[in-house]
């Protein structure tokens, strides 16, 4: 991607120049995106998308896409699948690069096999209370198993029975014989196989015991010669244990280097949260509009573009810190601001009629599409006796310096011509039914002649050519900067109760009709907007990717 380009060298590349400079697997540079395929991905996910697959690109290197499913409990395909669609939507490919770690389950099971031929493996019948018991604290060592010391030919026999299906779930695990009393924790005899009676959505029942991700990982970064194993910082302590294996396996050594996750204020990215979103319906599903995916974002119409700039502004780093959410809606709003189509739109219509406007009339006015892109071209609104705009733009009884429409006022209409309100009708409570104005037709938009000083400029569509549409406005999921930060409380009693608000009864301009899904418009004075999938030709659905300004803000100043 060209936008880095000139962005200055962050730790990891650096350690890259070095690798490279030291002739190290030959100047070669080859990294990996490594998902579990246990829900969609998500914003956080992007940086390190963005990372290996513009890291290697940078250096003539390659990328592949792993799926690390190790754990089939909780996979499936419908993940791979979507998980697939949202990097190509990022604007990454892998090429035929696709790779699964439960391809590697053979080779995963001959190095388990290996290993407890070095008698550096075996297989322990203690319950996994019995093992959390014995493996001590950071500060207190562990106590070896009674069954560590079993002989290499019954730990041979022992695991081809586990693999042969003759335990039960839970009833032995195979473990890497290290050290009991390490100060690290993950060097204390871990896990590598256990029993799961579950079939995989891949292998299907072939196989009943599984790795574990520590034993799957690096093992499968050496497997595809994965030159430079990126990864977040919770891995920093496994180093020690996937440098282990690499050394007594003698199996290519890629290089691990941690960096700081990315976290974003009034979000909440763990996907066991995300799914808990899901199946307890406090959204509609993993694309919806409000969740951080990659899904839900382009759903909402964040654009690729805005998330690469995004990503790159925050920049890699080793110390974990908070990004602003707000400062993410403001990249969105510059990337929306150069290429979204200008559209009218009235979300709550009250119907204007023009008396000295001849009944058949339409005025043809051209407008532009995008004041910012001539490329964009103009779309002709069309002007007609009867109009529709916004009820918040007429008050009865204004408070002074109200510059819209009131009683005898003047007013703008935007791409149109100025009105003058000469009266307005009310139904019995009060509520203002129509307003009759009277139109000068020598003020029209750039060629005012007029001389009438109309300091108000509202929108405005034409009741005749209106198409009806349903607005989707949406708001932060939720009201807490930090929702999972109180050990007191269930992250779910921060969600926003107003986070979706529908507008079933918006008026368009007809140029709407022409949106095709993923397009990005700015609905003037309302936001940014983008047709969402749901529509159907008879009814348009659109969601708010952002407002015009940061609500927020303005809310925290006050
Ligand atoms: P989560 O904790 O959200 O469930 P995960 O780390 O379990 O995510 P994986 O599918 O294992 O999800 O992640 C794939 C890759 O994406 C890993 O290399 C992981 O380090 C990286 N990743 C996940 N979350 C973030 C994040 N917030 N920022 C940067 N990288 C991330
Ligand atoms: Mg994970």
């Amino acid at each position: 991607m060209t936008e880095n380009k000139n962005e200055s060298v962050h730790f990891i590349e650096q350690f890259v120049l070095e690798d490279m400079a030291s002739g190290k697997h030959g100047g070669r540079i080859h990294t990996r995106f490594p998902p579990e395929p246990n829900g969609f991905l998500h914003i956080g996910h992007s940086k390190a998308i963005i990372l290996n697959f513009d890291l290697a690109a940078k250096y003539g290197g390659k990328t592949n896409l792993r799926f690390d499913d190790t754990n089939p409990a909780v996979e499936d395909v419908r993940f791979v699948e979507n998980i697939k669609k949202d990097i190509h939507w990022l604007g990454y490919d892998w090429e035929d690069r696709e790779y699964y770690a439960s391809d590697y389950f053979p080779t995963l099971f001959e190095y388990a096999v290996k290993l407890i031929k070095k008698g550096k493996a075996y297989v322990d019948h203690s319950s996994a209370e019995e093992m959390s018991k014995m493996r001590g604290t950071p500060t207190k060592p562990g106590v070896e198993s009674p069954y560590r010391n079993r002989s290499i030919e019954e730990n041979l026999e022992l695991f081809t029975r586990m693999k042969n299906g003759e335990f039960d779930e839970g009833e032995c695990v195979l473990r890497a014989k290290i050290d009991m009393s390490s100060p690290n924790m993950h060097m204390r005899d871990p896990v590598m196989y256990r029993i799961k009676k579950t079939p995989h959505h891949r292998t299907g029942d072939q196989w009943v015991i599984y790795p574990t991700y520590d034993f799957a990982h690096g093992q499968s970064d050496s497997i595809e010669k994965i030159t430079h194993s990126l990864c977040t910082l919770e891995f920093e302590n496994h180093r020690p244990l996937y440098d282990w294996f690499i050394q007594e396996l003698e199996i290519f050594p890629s290089r691990q280097i941690e960096f700081a996750r990315l976290n974003l204020n009034y979000t909440v990215m763990s996907k066991r949260k995300l799914l808990q979103l899901v199946t307890q319906n406090h959204v509609n599903d993993w694309d919806d509009p409000r969740m951080p995916t990659l899904a839900g974002m382009r759903r909402r119409g964040y654009t690729p573009e805005a998330i690469r700039r995004f990503i790159y502004k925050v920049g890699i780093a080793k110390r974990e810190n908070i990004i602003d959410l707000s400062y993410l809606e403001h990249v969105l709003r510059d990337d929306l601001n150069n290429r979204a189509l200008r559209r009218m739109v009235v979300s709550d219509p009250v119907k204007v009629v023009i008396t000295n406007f001849p009944d058949e009339l339409e005025e043809q006015m051209p407008s532009d599409n995008n004041p910012r892109d001539e490329k964009a071209g103009q779309r002709t609104l069309l002007f007609t006796k009867e109009l529709y705009i916004e009820r918040a733009d007429f008050e009865v009884d204004p408070p002074k310096k109200y510059h819209r429409l009131k009683p005898g006022g003047v007013v703008r209409l935007k791409n149109g011509f100025i009105i003058q309100c000469e009266d307005f009708d009310m139904d019995a409570n009060g509520k203002v039914t129509e307003i009759h104005c009277t139109y000068f037709p020598d003020s029209r938009s750039g060629s005012d002649t007029s001389g009438i000083k109309a300091k108000g400029v509202i929108h405005w569509v034409s009741a005749k050519h209106g198409v009806p549409i349903e607005l989707r406005l949406y708001d932060r999921l939720f009201l807490d900067e930090n929702p999972l930060g109180h050990p007191d409380k269930d992250f779910l009693e921060f969600i926003n109760p107003d986070s979706l608000k529908v507008i079933p009864n918006a008026i368009a301009e007809p140029a709407i009709l022409d949106a095709e899904t993923e397009e990005r418009y700015q609905f003037l004075r309302m936001g940014y907007f983008t047709k969402d999938p749901d529509s159907t030709p008879g009814h348009l659905v659109f969601n708010r990717t952002v407002t015009l300004r940061d609500s927020w803000a303005k809310q925290l100043r006050n």
